[in-house]
């Protein structure tokens, strides 16, 4: 059976809302569904809901943006406490300073002949965790852009001329924040950083996982991320990150992670 262990709903930038999500999910005969939303657990009370008369388990989940020797990591988050005020506020604050990020971004674009509002942006945003994939939307629906490959690709990617970082908890610190919601924290796509010492120094902090199947990762990753994971004892977990049924998306349930990952989970998030 198929489980789910990172996938987006529109909380944050995925295109489908938590109840699409299980819908998705359930239609895919998925047993294990972790809603992994960018820095917010605001969906999950729907996903929950959605899902209470079916044979699905939803895993209240997130995935946190936070830096590591200068540079973004996502880290995400398993079986956490969703209803933790400290957590929410934390996350609140994240939000903020997302807010922030994007009123710096439309500075940058504005630099380089592009005039974009706020509003414009929070259009395609159902949810509060704004981000660039939304202001990428916004440009491709006032025509500067075509796609939003081509947004990300011309303006918004990391080396970009409006690429703005986000700085804004340390991933020891995200580490603790879900350790203390008795939460499990995994590494997420350590491929994408393609600097394999620097995954090798995360991995020695109190991290309980790392995420080996990824839609980003090749072969020569998935071995790296297992050899790593192996080698400092940590669960081997993946996902699809599922962002919605558009452009060029990778479908729920598609990796190679089984109920076994759930149950080793679980287990490290009950101790
Ligand atoms: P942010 O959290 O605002 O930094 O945005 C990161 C999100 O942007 C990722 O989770 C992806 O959903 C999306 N993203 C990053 N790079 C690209 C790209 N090249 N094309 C399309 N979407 C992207
Ligand atoms: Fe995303
Ligand atoms: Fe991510
Ligand atoms: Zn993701």
């Amino acid at each position: 059976m198929p489980i789910e262990l990172h996938c987006h709903s529109t909380a944050s930038d995925g295109d489908c809302t938590p109840t699409e999500i299980v819908d998705r999910a359930l239609a895919l005969g998925i047993t294990s569904l972790a809603l992994t939303d960018h820095d917010t657990v605001d969906g999950v009370p729907e996903a929950l809901d959605a899902a209470r008369e079916h044979s699905l388990r939803v895993i209240p989940a997130v995935e946190l943006s936070c830096h590591f020797e200068g540079r973004e990591v996502h880290l995400l988050g398993y079986f956490v406490e969703h209803r933790d005020p400290d957590f929410l506020e934390l996350l609140k604050q994240m939000r903020a300073e997302r807010r922030e990020r994007i009123h710096q971004i439309l500075e940058k674009l504005k630099a380089v002949g592009i005039e974009l509002s706020f509003e414009a942006v929070e259009e395609q945003a159902s949810g509060k965790a704004l981000g660039r994939p939304h202001v990428a939307r916004a440009l491709v629906a006032a025509d500067h852009c075509e796609s939003v490959g081509q947004a990300f690709d011309i303006y918004l990617g990391n080396h970009g001329p409006a690429y703005v970082g986000r700085n804004q908890l340390s991933l020891e610190e995200g580490i603790e924040a879900i350790r203390k919601v008795g939460g499990v924290s995994v590494i997420a796509h350590p491929g994408t950083c393609r600097d394999w010492p620097r995954v090798e120094r995360m991995i020695q902090l109190p991290v309980d996982g790392i995420e080996v199947w990824h839609p980003s990762h090749k072969k020569a990753d998935r071995k790296r991320a297992k050899r790593l994971g192996g080698r400092y004892g940590k669960i081997l977990t993946g996902g699809s990150d599922f962002h919605g049924p558009r452009g060029d998306y990778h479908e729920m349930g598609t990796s190679q992670v089984t109920e076994r990952v759930v149950a080793r989970l679980r287990e490290v998030a009950v101790v």
